[in-house]
């Protein structure tokens, strides 16, 4: 059999589960091209800014682990563009040709334009720089908080202000007043707290998700202190304060934005039909229309259901996609044609500060609490200990 070639552009959790996928048959060569040299996992960056675990337990590194898969090569570099009609991948110093391409490039921090300052005054963490960036000022602040105490208390509040409350903002929200709260428990700011307040426009948190993981992370929220205001857009932000649109101020110390993702920069490059956010519309066998051999996975991609609406990003989805693209190309090289994609969400673990979560199991269990908050770790050492496991083989070859 002829050896095929397969591109993958990007390293996240789709990336590398269609790189995992693929290297299992021996006539595949592989080329895995990512701009970073690690892969970042972001779904658990909460543990990582709250500081429970250093930056090692959010990273991988992608040279080693690619050099334990035989027929894998490593590129670290960011893709320019594609060349489709001569199947040609451009990075600043080479061109790689491919016979098969996954795009795999995810999402980044959607800022609307129509909010004034929000680009401009608010951390992200949809990349380890800014998450590390935040973490470290939000320290250096606390600590600064701390050594005014020495003049006497001052009653000038200390807000952290997450805007979004989608899953990764309930996280971010619960983690901070679970480890601000700690912070005061161990003899820590004598004099006023931290208030961390999660602000959202829709009329409820986690909006269009299970009634189950809404109302579980909305009390537990409340319960850790977290000040919940939904039903309220913010209209600006400014250095240190945002304006909601009933006029309120309220000033703060941080604000995180995790209102929304569109996908990443390489979209607007390319010539390939686009939604809104800029995500790469596919067939329902996750091709591009036109490009029978280039496909988009994960959250680059416009993915909907069945019924055309749009399923939400997830690690998840972003694995079931890219396993999805590696059948169809094993179809393809047998002569059989692309079978469409249908997605079933195997339940979901929200983490909710300190060691409680909420979640739904498959066949719909719920499940909250310290369970919870166990399943929740043992799902994420499922996916990192192989991944960690062949990391150690790569760095010994
Ligand atoms: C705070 C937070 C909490 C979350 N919690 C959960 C959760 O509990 N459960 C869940 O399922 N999901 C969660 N998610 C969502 C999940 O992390 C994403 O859906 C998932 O990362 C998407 O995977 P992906 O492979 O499509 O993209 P990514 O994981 O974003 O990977 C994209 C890769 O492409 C690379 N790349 C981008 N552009 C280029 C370029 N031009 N050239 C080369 N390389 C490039 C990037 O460096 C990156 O490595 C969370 C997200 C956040 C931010």
């Amino acid at each position: 059999m002829q050896p095929i070639h397969v591109a993958i552009i990007g390293g996240g959790y789709g990336g590398i589960r269609a790189m995992e996928h693929l290297s299992k048959s021996t006539h595949i060569h592989v080329t895995l091209i990512d701009q970073n040299a690690y892969h970042y996992m972001q779904a658990e960056v909460y543990d990582f800014i709250a500081n429970k675990v250093d930056m090692s337990h959010i990273m991988i590194d992608l040279p080693s682990l690619t050099k334990s898969f035989g027929l894998v090569r490593f590129v670290c570099e960011e893709v320019l563009t594609i060349e489709s009609d001569t199947k040609e991948i451009v990075t600043p110093t080479q061109k790689i040709s491919y016979d098969y391409l996954i795009i795999a490039t995810g999402s980044r921090t959607y800022f609307p334009t129509f909010i004034p300052g929000l680009r401009e005054y608010t951390h992200g963490v949809k990349s380890i720089p800014t998450a590390l960036d935040f973490k470290q000022q939000f320290e250096r602040a606390l600590l600064d908080r701390i050594e005014a105490q020495k003049q006497g208390c001052d009653a000038k509040p200390f807000n952290i202000v997450i805007g979004g409350a989608g899953l990764s903002g309930v996280e971010i929200a619960a983690e901070m007043a679970a480890y601000a709260n700690r912070f005061y428990q161990n003899g820590n700011f004598g004099c006023r707290g931290v208030d961390v307040y999660l602000i959202d426009a829709y009329e409820t948190i986690l909006f269009g998700m299970d009634p189950f993981l809404i109302e579980s992370s909305h009390e537990r929220l409340l319960k850790l202190g977290v000040h919940v205001w939904h039903n309220n857009r913010i209209s600006e932000v400014r250095e240190h304060s945002i304006l909601l649109d009933n006029g309120e101020l309220l000033d703060f110390e941080f604000m995180i934005f995790t209102g929304g993702v569109c996908a990443s920069a390489l979209t607007e490059r390319l010539k390939f039909k686009v939604n809104a956010k800029g995500h790469l519309n596919v067939l329902n066998d996750l091709s591009i229309e036109n490009y029978p051999t280039i496909f988009a996975i994960g959250d680059v991609a416009n993915l909907t259901d069945e019924q055309g609406k749009p399923l939400p990003p997830t690690a998840q989805l972003a694995e079931r996609s890219a396993e999805h693209v590696v059948r169809n190309i094993a179809l393809r090289e047998k002569g059989q044609p692309y079978q469409p994609f249908s997605f079933t969400n195997q339940g979901l673990m929200i983490a909710l500060g300190g060691e409680y979560g909420a979640g739904l199991l498959p066949g719909g269990i719920k499940v909250k609490g310290y369970l919870a908050y166990l399943i929740k770790k043992a799902i994420f050492w499922m996916y990192t200990a192989p991944l960690r496991r062949r990391s150690a083989i790569g760095k010994r070859r």
